[in-house]
């Protein structure tokens, strides 16, 4: 799901806080039977060096309430499948983990369904400011011809919001930053993933342990908009490091996608740029983690009558 001790600015920092209380509330509010979402926790992220494991040290002691733990680098848990980067140990954040992605979307599609949100299957080619008179500040163009005066507007298409918020003369600029992950199936080693945290952060890689003989890796940190192969071999065999559990195996899916970073300022962008202007885009490689406290914070930004949006 993501990462809480990445090196962050402040108000990032606080998105973070806030989302890993809220995402426990989220989880109960969207699991249902069909869709069950769980966070599998918790989630290791190994030091590359003393250094870090210095400050990750620090951390512990400074946020004493956030469930983080030092592990040393004897670590029991990673001694039958053997990884490569485990030299000074880490940081283990009991709250922190791993949240099915696919079945979140579906979860949260159900519940809109539900609250039977008007869904419109279109895009919107551009916005126009038509009076500032609440009621019907805005219109927009979708792509099937149809005009929609409305009187907020929330632009949280990623990469898209660029060209959106330049016809109303703001220059919000986001770089693409492509991210390949893949599923691999491990050759039968007779061991199995019990004692692995949900999530391990090395080297800059997620490993998410999935059924006995599986795994994601992921992912690439790639500035382009078309996924580079050599890239993805590299990931598989961690640039000549792999273990042989991890060579052996085979690649059975793999996807990418691509991620909003803000240019020349801190991820997320988090704007009111005008009354019923909101802007809630480049969340980089946070989406996930931070759609909580993203969705909490547009809700106060906008008049919703005292309705909750759950
Ligand atoms: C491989 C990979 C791994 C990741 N891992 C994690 C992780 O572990 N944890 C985490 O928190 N985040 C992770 N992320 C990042 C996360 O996916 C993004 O931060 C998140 O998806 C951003 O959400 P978003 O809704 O702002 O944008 P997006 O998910 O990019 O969605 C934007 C949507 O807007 C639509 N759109 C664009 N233009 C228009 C338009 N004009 N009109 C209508 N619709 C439009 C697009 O089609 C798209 O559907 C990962 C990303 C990748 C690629």
């Amino acid at each position: 799901m993501g990462n809480i001790f990445n090196r962050t600015n402040g108000r990032a920092w606080k998105l973070r806080q806030r989302s890993m209380k809220l995402w426990p509330e989220w989880t109960k509010k969207l699991n249902t039977k069909t869709n069950p979402i769980q966070i599998k926790t918790p989630l290791i992220k190994l030091a590359n060096s003393e250094d870090e494991l210095a400050r990750m040290k620090l951390l512990v002691k400074q946020k004493e309430n956030l469930g983080l733990k030092i592990v040393t680098k004897d670590l029991h848990t990673l001694s039958k499948r053997e990884w490569p980067f485990n030299h000074y140990g880490g940081l283990l954040s009991k709250n922190d983990g791993f949240l099915n992605p696919i079945t979140l979307q579906k979860s949260l599609k159900e519940l809109l369904n539900k609250k039977e949100v008007q869904q419109i299957p279109e895009s919107v080619i551009s916005i126009e400011r038509r009076s500032s008179q609440p009621g019907q500040r805005w219109g927009i163009h979708l792509t099937d011809g149809s005009f929609h005066k409305l009187d907020s507007i929330i632009i949280c298409c990623s990469l898209g919001a660029e060209s959106l918020l330049k016809q109303l003369d703001y220059y919000i600029k986001q770089e693409p930053i492509l991210g390949q992950a893949m599923e691999l199936e491990l050759k039968s080693d007779s061991y199995d993933w019990s004692n692995w945290p949900a999530v391990l952060i090395s080297n800059g890689i997620n490993l998410i342990p999935r059924s006995n003989n599986r795994l994601w890796l992921g992912a690439t940190l790639e500035p382009s908009l078309k996924p580079n192969n050599d890239l993805l071999q590299e990931l598989k065999n961690l640039k000549g490091n792999a273990p042989c559990w991890l060579l052996d195996s085979k690649i059975i899916n793999q996807w990418y996608g691509l991620r909003g970073r803000p240019v020349n300022r801190p991820a997320p962008i988090l704007e009111k740029l005008e009354p019923g202007l909101i802007v809630a885009a480049g969340h980089y490689r946070n989406g996930i983690l931070l759609a909580p406290a993203t969705a909490e914070w547009i809700g106060n930004k906008i008049n919703f009558n005292g309705k909750e949006y759950f």
